[in-house]
């Protein structure tokens, strides 16, 4: 991935995309000292841009760190960054992370960076299987418990779970993982979080011990305003037998039907696919529908 044209926004500056490197003795790469952020961009626009930048800076705060940019000035450079790649419809990859001046635990001198990447990302999962329903599998690797890791923070660090699960789901053929949290719930995926629907209601893992995201938000006030009761509490493997619909959401991911969960399977039900609606059209910058119109 780092053999792409265009520039990446480093630091203040524009970097060509195969030059824009870090030292092997970054804070950042030996102990997770990285935050970051997923964004899209439909039709010009980044979808909820402050919020993104908000979290970017909330987590930065949690592991210590200090984004030497104002949000102003974040914001200014993931619109640089999609304008200076050609790019309307694209994935935003900032990231903060810990230099290289000290190297040990403690890091107290390191500078910290900023980067921001954007790319062309049409789909998460793939399209077809997307259509029918993504296969999940519960995965072996639990979400820490709070007292654990900082769990609402969008940490590198929590991602080491993430992408062993993903792995290990991918080589029994499967798209993703199920990850339950350390109490044994249903927690998330290893990059979204999931929803069911049972008669008529959405119900969702109660976000007390990962990321609530920003998709999941959006998903549950489109959800509100079709009169649609959302139910947030705790989940249990052995209830997945029980509920008719799932997806998945997340600014990458979007709304993504989960067709199986191991031995359980879901149909791609109404519900599921009026919020998939919803989403494309919130997702749509303000007046885009009525440019069309007129
Ligand atoms: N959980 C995890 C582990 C994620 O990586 C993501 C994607 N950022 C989400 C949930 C969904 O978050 P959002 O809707 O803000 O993208």
């Amino acid at each position: 991935f780092d053999q792409h044209d265009g520039d990446i926004w480093m630091d203040g500056t524009f970097v060509p995309w195969r030059e824009s490197k870090v030292h092997v003795l970054t804070h950042g790469l030996h102990y997770a000292s990285a935050v970051f952020e997923g964004e899209r961009a439909y039709g010009g626009e980044i979808f909820k841009c402050e919020a993104h930048t908000d979290r970017l800076f909330a987590s930065a705060d949690t592991l210590g760190m200090v984004i030497p940019f104002s949000k102003d000035a974040i914001n200014a450079a993931k619109r640089e960054t999609l304008v200076r790649m050609g790019l309307t419809d694209a994935y935003l990859r900032p990231i903060a992370w810990r230099g290289s001046e000290m190297m040990g635990v403690s890091a107290q001198m390191n500078t910290i960076h900023v980067a921001i990447a954007a790319w062309a990302w049409p789909s998460y999962f793939d399209p077809a299987q997307r259509e029918k329903g993504i296969r999940l599998t519960i995965g072996d690797w639990r979400r820490p418990d709070p007292a654990t890791a900082p769990c609402h923070a969008k940490a590198a660090g929590l991602y080491m779970i993430c992408t062993m699960s993903k792995h290990a789901a991918e080589a029994k053929g499967y798209a993703d993982a199920l990850m339950l949290d350390y109490r044994g719930h249903v927690a998330e995926s290893t990059g979204a979080n999931v929803f069911f629907v049972k008669d008529g209601a959405l119900h969702t893992p109660t976000p007390d011990c990962f990321l609530s995201g920003i998709t999941r938000g959006t998903v549950i006030d489109l959800a509100k305003a079709r009169g649609v009761e959302v139910i947030e509490r705790t989940i249990m493997p052995d209830e997945l037998a029980s509920f008719e619909q799932c997806f998945l959401t997340g600014t990458a991911a979007e709304v993504t039907p989960v067709g199986e969960i191991g031995p359980y399977s879901f149909t791609v039900g109404a519900l599921t696919k009026q919020l998939m609606a919803d989403y494309t059209a919130a997702v749509q910058p303000a007046g885009a529908g009525l440019r069309e119109v007129a």
